[in-house]
């Protein structure tokens, strides 16, 4: 089994890279992909980590976008594989992405701060390194007991329409799947089932998706049961994307999920890899 669908300490996960591909290794997995939002910072130790373990660590990311149509707004994530780190048009549509997550950030902290909250960006920084996201801002939450699970201080605090959140600047999905693909990516379209859509609605982001250029889909992921598996694995068949699957791992922060199995269940089998590659390779 692999899993295609990592995050680590480069953004809002809570094991190293490292330790991440390590674990992936003392669990018998065949191969991990590290895709840290809106980063690529944790490949380059993440792949020395997988040489020297013996297992195959790919290199991804995951970008967040906004996907507007008619009366649809909708937060949709596009995970990209296999991209070039060093390519120019990636870099600076990283740096200009976390630039202004950075900006997001300072005003998120200043507000809790207002309540007394000890969410001093600078010392922030410190302490969790340069990525800071809501996870980060949810964990004080908690440690300051105004919630008990970082699940509900997104919905308490976090969330669209709670008292410390802020949006971000709007990122097309047809930006960051071109970008994923001048740089020699492969996008790919997120837990699907994450949307919220109607099915129709569904079917007509990845149409739209597809359109500019999406090559594949997240066909398991760890909240999806056996029915949801089928349903994706046709819609992958029907729109001639190729399928991917991951448990979206972030350690503590996402305690229920589990490197590999996800809730308990979840198997991306090794077959998913292949065409992966080829699809890369083609470039
Ligand atoms: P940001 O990118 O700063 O807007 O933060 C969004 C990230 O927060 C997502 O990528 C998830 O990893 C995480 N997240 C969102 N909702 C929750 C939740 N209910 N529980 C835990 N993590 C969450
Ligand atoms: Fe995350
Ligand atoms: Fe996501
Ligand atoms: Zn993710």
């Amino acid at each position: 089994m692999i899993d295609l669908h990592v995050h680590t300490t480069a953004s809002d996960g809570t094991l190293t890279p490292a330790e991440a591909v390590l674990l992936a290794s003392h669990l018998g997995l065949h191969a991990i992909a590290i895709t840290d939002h809106d980063t690529v910072l944790g490949h380059r130790e993440a792949l020395s980590a997988g040489q020297k373990a013996g297992i195959e660590v790919i290199p991804g990311i995951e970008i967040g976008t906004l996907w507007q149509q008619g009366m649809i707004r909708c937060s949709v994530h596009i995970l990209g594989y296999y991209a070039d780190d060093t390519a120019p048009a990636l870099t600076a549509f990283l740096s200009g992405i976390i630039a202004e997550r950075n900006e997001r950030n300072r005003n998120i902290a200043a507000l809790m701060a207002e309540d007394g909250l000890p969410a001093d960006y600078d010392q922030m920084q410190q302490r969790f390194g340069p990525f800071i996201g809501r996870p980060h801002f949810a964990q004080i939450l908690m440690e300051e007991g105004l919630v008990s699970s970082i699940d509900e201080a997104f919905s308490l605090y976090l969330n669209r329409g709670g008292k410390y959140f802020l949006p971000r600047k709007p990122i097309s999905i047809t930006q960051a799947i071109q970008t994923i693909t001048e740089a020699g990516g492969v996008p790919v379209l997120a837990h699907p089932f994450q949307y919220r859509l109607a099915h129709e609605d569904l079917c007509t982001l990845i149409s739209t998706c597809k359109s500019v250029g999406l090559q594949g889909m997240e066909c398991r992921y760890s909240l999806y049961d056996g029915a949801q598996h089928a349903v994706l694995d046709q819609l992958a068949a029907k729109y001639g994307l190729l399928r991917t699957g991951g448990s979206d791992f972030h350690g503590t922060r996402k305690p229920h999920i589990a490197l590999g199995t996800g809730t308990g269940h979840l198997a991306v089998p090794d077959d998913f890899l292949p065409p992966l590659k080829q699809a890369a390779h083609r470039k």
